[in-house]
């Protein structure tokens, strides 16, 4: 059963936020792509602080921007709340966000963590790792982003479309780094190496390698952190028959993407809107956000305690700004299209 059905959930939007004015209760209208167990302790601290009451429709991203897309003007949504700066950017480029300027953002969050024309921010971190099968690849065969095109690789590697954003964020990283003709050739040499065609999500390429189908797989951080702190039988065999590395590490350092916010242009609740971006930079919602799905917070002074994070160790991550991934997606699309990554 699909999780979001526009008829049904504007009747319910409409109940939900119609009520309030009248009773001039403040209220913020969220509209976010991500659901985790920490979020009522997270959206309960907000209102505690502020007296905020959060109204949530929770839908994949493509709905929810679609459902901007038809409200336009009339929305009554506050913020967006999504993963992935290609998304983010997306969002951007349908006009959807307006910029904020807050004392608060620019001070707890790195210039890095923040999106084009402050019209967006990050708020927790995920790494594109590399995934490995410990029988069958050597981790200094993979021990970079460019060794993935390396034909010594050829038949090994397991990776989701190049569309799907957080490949495209990927390629986009390299042609910061390497510029466009170079990161082509890097995406057709990844191609050349494929295992099988691109299918499923970062958790099946995991599995692809741990039952040998591919020596190696391209995933986010979390997706592995998961597997990691599981107790399920099928898992410990995952955790058994594979490592990561973190790529880079001697170069640029490791791809790192975040989940982020903006606040809509037509945003009836502006106001509320802003301290909501400030209160996800606070300490405590810093903790609840990006542990809840086994991510990093972007307030570097901020530190968590997962087991599987501290299990997977320190790691230099790429200082690119998630500005620079977002100005060159167009170019990761092109350059994925034409390398024929599907
Ligand atoms: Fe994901």
């Amino acid at each position: 059963m699909p999780k979001f059905r526009p008829a049904f959930a504007l009747a319910a939007l409409v109940a939900v936020f119609a009520a309030p004015a009248a009773a001039q209760e403040q209220v913020l209208n969220l509209y976010s792509a991500r659901h985790y167990a920490t979020d009522e302790a997270l959206y309960a601290g907000f209102t505690r602080a502020t007296g905020i009451k959060v109204n949530r429709i929770e839908a994949g991203e493509a709905q929810l921007l679609e459902r901007l897309k038809a409200e336009g003007a009339q929305s009554p949504a506050d913020v967006l709340l999504i993963v992935d700066a290609s998304r983010l950017y997306n969002a951007q480029q349908l006009g959807l966000f307006q910029p904020v300027k807050s004392a608060v953002l620019d001070s707890r969050l790195p210039p890095s963590m923040r999106g084009t024309n402050d019209e967006w921010f990050g708020f927790s971190s995920r790494a594109r790792i590399i995934v490995y099968n410990k029988a069958m690849v050597n981790p200094t065969d993979v021990a970079t982003y460019a060794s993935l095109a390396d034909p010594k690789n050829k038949g090994k590697i397991c990776v989701r479309s190049g569309s799907h954003p957080y490949n495209l964020s990927l390629v986009a990283a390299m042609v910061a780094h390497m510029g466009e003709a170079k990161a082509e050739e890097w995406a057709r040499g990844v191609v050349a190496n494929f295992a099988r065609a691109p299918k499923g999500g970062d958790t099946d390429q995991i599995k692809g390698a741990a039952a040998g189908e591919c020596g190696i797989a391209v995933v986010n951080s979390y997706y592995y952190a998961r597997i990691l702190r599981s107790t399920k039988p099928e898992d410990r065999e995952i955790v058994a028959k594979t490592s990561f590395v973190w790529p880079d590490q001697a170069g640029h350092g490791t791809h790192v993407n975040v989940a982020g916010a903006g606040v809509l242009k037509h945003a009836p609740h502006r106001e509320n809107a802003v301290k909501f971006l400030e209160y996800l930079a606070s300490d405590d919602a810093q903790r609840y956000f990006a542990d809840g799905n086994n991510e990093w917070p972007t307030v570097k002074s901020v530190k968590v305690s997962n087991p599987a994070l501290d299990a997977m160790g320190p790691f230099k991550s790429d200082d690119l700004s998630i500005a620079t991934v977002a100005k060159n997606i167009p170019a990761a699309q092109k350059i994925v299209d034409r390398a024929d990554w599907r």
